[in-house]
């Protein structure tokens, strides 16, 4: 049985705790709670997915369906969804959504896997010690002896993180994301829109979807909108009330709206979605150290959605498996 670190407790690093559950795992989060990108936030009544906003029903990941499947973790729903709202393509789309919000799935994950955890700790160093066992340290402790640091967050925080261990003049292209503002709005009238959820609701929306399919309890009509990628980049620095009005602009006039807005906020996701996978430059599943015991994984070694990052976390685990034998 091996110490292992796993810094990062979103799909990724969940994947990995999850697969590698016979070792002595312990997972570091910054953030309270797990589940990273698939972020539910709840604002005095309302609710809003604001991260991933669903699981695809056509993703090849089995294990990850097998998951859902065993702790019960979601639920399939068909939708009126716009493949291209701008060009008027609807569908009916199958979709899979969280019990209790898509935060849910990743928060029975972790409560499931029963790991030792250290929420609240962002990691601010890793280093060797003599007996070849590697500490972490957060701004209050170190914590002591693991045999594998796997590292589970965005690539430019990791490679930031364990630049001292790493050699990265060996990686010669690198991974890449785009940034995306997300608007979380409200009404406190039903707008009585038909269409749940689509893309390219205007040249600077490139998804919204509604919320009351997904939270039964909601009052108000709660949607939330995705800033396309490119208008996300061009305004990274927008101010918040400037970008909210300009999206409520734009969803009102859409859809015709007369009602007044009851709540809006804003948040800016820096490393939203994967552009260029890691695997797609490289072939290879994983970034290591020379010594094989420090490794980078997450979604954007796979591609862009949260399939990805259980794969990218169950592929490392197979050979996590291998070295520890
Ligand atoms: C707006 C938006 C919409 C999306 N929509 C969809 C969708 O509809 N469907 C879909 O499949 N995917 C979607 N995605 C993508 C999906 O959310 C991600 O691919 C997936 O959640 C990534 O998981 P991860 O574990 O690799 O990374 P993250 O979820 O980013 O997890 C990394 C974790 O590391 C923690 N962390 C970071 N630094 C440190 C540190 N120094 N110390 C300790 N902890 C640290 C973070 O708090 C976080 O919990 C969306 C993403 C966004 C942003």
């Amino acid at each position: 049985m091996k110490n292992i670190a796993i810094i990062g407790a979103g799909m990724t690093g969940l994947s990995l705790a999850y697969n590698l559950h016979e070792h002595n795992i312990t997972i570091f989060d910054k953030s309270w709670r797990a589940g990273g990108r698939v972020s539910t936030r709840q604002h005095d009544n309302y609710l809003f997915d604001h991260g991933a906003h669903y699981l695809s029903i056509n993703h090849s990941v089995n294990q990850l369906n097998e998951v859902v499947n065993r702790y019960n973790l979601g639920q399939v729903i068909e939708i009126d969804f716009a493949t291209d709202y701008l060009k008027n393509k609807k569908t009916k789309k199958k979709i899979i959504i969280g019990q209790n919000g898509m935060n849910s799935i990743p928060k029975s994950i972790f409560d499931n896997i029963k790991v030792k955890n250290n929420l609240n700790s962002k990691i601010i160093k890793i280093s060797k010690n003599s007996n070849d066992l590697y500490s972490l340290f957060s701004e209050k402790e170190e914590y002591k002896n693991f045999d594998y640091v796997l590292i589970c967050i965005p690539y430019l925080q990791s490679k930031e993180l364990s630049k001292d261990l790493i050699d990265f003049t060996q990686i010669d292209s690198e991974p890449s994301y785009d940034p995306i503002h997300t608007v979380m709005l409200s009404y406190k009238d039903n707008n009585n829109i038909n269409i749940k959820a689509g893309l390219n609701l205007h040249k600077d929306i490139s998804f919204f979807m509604n919320q009351n399919i997904k939270f039964n309890e909601l009052s108000h009509d709660c949607w939330v909108l995705n800033m396309s990628s490119e208008y996300t980049k061009n305004n990274i620095d927008i101010d918040k009330t400037e970008l909210e009005k300009y999206a409520q602009s734009i969803f009102e006039e859409t859809f015709d709206i007369k009602n007044n807005v009851s709540f809006i906020k804003s948040h800016r996701w820096l490393y939203g979605q994967t552009k260029l996978s890691y695997n797609a430059i490289s072939k290879k599943n994983w970034i290591n150290s020379k010594d094989n015991k420090i490794f980078l994984c997450g979604d954007w070694v796979q591609g862009k959605s949260l399939s990805d990052a259980w794969d990218a976390g169950e592929k490392l685990s197979h050979y996590i498996k291998i070295l520890s034998v």
